[in-house]
């Protein structure tokens, strides 16, 4: 099987024949039919992040395939089955975290295409109680974008308490804040939406945002505080400024929600305006299977519309390079289903 495998840091992903992965127990191998390309798959080929992989190693972590074959003990998947495979691909399932309901933060946890090897391969291993069924009327290739940038932001929107009657600011609009649009319209919000270029201003408007902020040409915090402030800011776009921008124009009790993760990234937050303001600064990584059981059931009742570009994996290199220069209207999917 083929697989793209970062063989060094910042080097270009190497495309390359590799044995079938053979499961362990608990454990099922996956026909990949299509895996996204996250900003954190380029973090990783990159070691950019304090805690790195170990190469060599297969990035991707919105992998999603057929079952083909069940390691010992699986009883609860079916080979033939689509399942995806996000970035928690394994956690303890025995401490405080994994106990209530925070299993994304269980410190036992091996992270796909970063602690293991990811979907950016024909095939891939998962631990199948981790494996999430993606139900039917959801195609690989949609399934693949909600299976990170999905269930991330809707995991934001959640952590944010969005409430109908609320403003929420979503800052950068890619591959995650597409999708975050559509959660916070879902949650009943008054969405505004924030980015630098025309074309994702544009795509934000068209997925229901009542607000469009251009930041190359006005003041975030400014506007947001004109429309009374954000009760919600959920910052994605991979950029400090931005981050700050939004924290600018939360209202009183307001919240920033951070997510996307700039290397070495820190922001400055005035004490006094965030007391006299009882505003809050979360972090919030990805989302548990429950909350991408809940993705993968809106997507399938028709409520949500992913917009991504299918490549083939061996375009991994030049994808990264366009994901980087910022020419990605929203997420690419690697199509590993053609010509099978
Ligand atoms: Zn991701
Ligand atoms: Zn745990």
């Amino acid at each position: 099987m083929k697989a793209a495998v970062v063989r060094a840091f910042g080097e270009p992903l190497v495309i390359e024949d590799r044995p079938d992965p053979e499961p362990g127990p608990g454990q099922v191998r996956i026909r990949v039919e299509a895996c996204g390309l996250c900003h954190t798959d380029i973090h990783a080929a990159h070691g950019d992040w304090p805690v790195k992989p170990t190469p060599p190693f297969v990035p991707g972590h919105e992998g999603v395939g057929l079952v083909e074959k069940l390691g010992d003990g699986v009883t609860h998947l079916a080979v033939g089955q689509r399942v995806a495979v996000p970035w928690l691909g394994k956690a303890c399932g025995r401490c405080e975290h994994c106990l209530s309901g925070w299993e994304t933060l269980c410190e036992q946890q091996i992270n796909t295409g970063y602690g293991c090897d990811g979907g950016y391969a024909e095939k891939m291993l998962a631990w199948a109680d981790f494996a999430q069924p993606v139900p039917k009327g959801v195609t690989a290739i949609d399934a693949a974008p909600l299976t990170c940038a999905g269930v991330t932001t809707y995991k934001a929107l959640k952590v944010a308490d969005v409430k109908p009657t609320q403003l929420v600011a979503i800052s950068g609009i890619g591959g995650l804040g597409h999708l975050a649009v559509q959660y916070a319209k879902i949650a009943g919000a008054t969405v505004a939406a924030v980015d630098v270029t025309d074309e994702k201003l544009e795509l934000a408007a068209e997925l229901g945002a009542d607000l469009v902020i251009d930041a190359r040409k006005h003041d975030v915090g400014e506007v947001l505080k004109r429309h009374g402030g954000a009760h919600a800011a959920i910052a994605l776009a991979v950029n400090e400024a931005a981050f700050a921008a939004v924290n600018s124009g939360l209202r009183r009790g307001g919240k920033l929600v951070m997510v996307a993760l700039p290397a070495h990234g820190t922001i400055q937050v005035p004490i006094f305006d965030t007391v006299l303001n009882g505003t809050s600064v979360i972090g919030s990584i990805v989302g548990t299977r429950q909350d991408l059981a809940e993705v993968f059931h809106l997507h399938a009742a028709g409520r949500t519309q992913v917009i991504c570009e299918t490549r083939p994996l061996g375009s991994a290199n030049e994808s990264i390079d366009d994901v980087l220069r910022g020419q990605v209207k929203a997420r690419i999917v690697f199509d590993l289903g053609a010509g099978r």
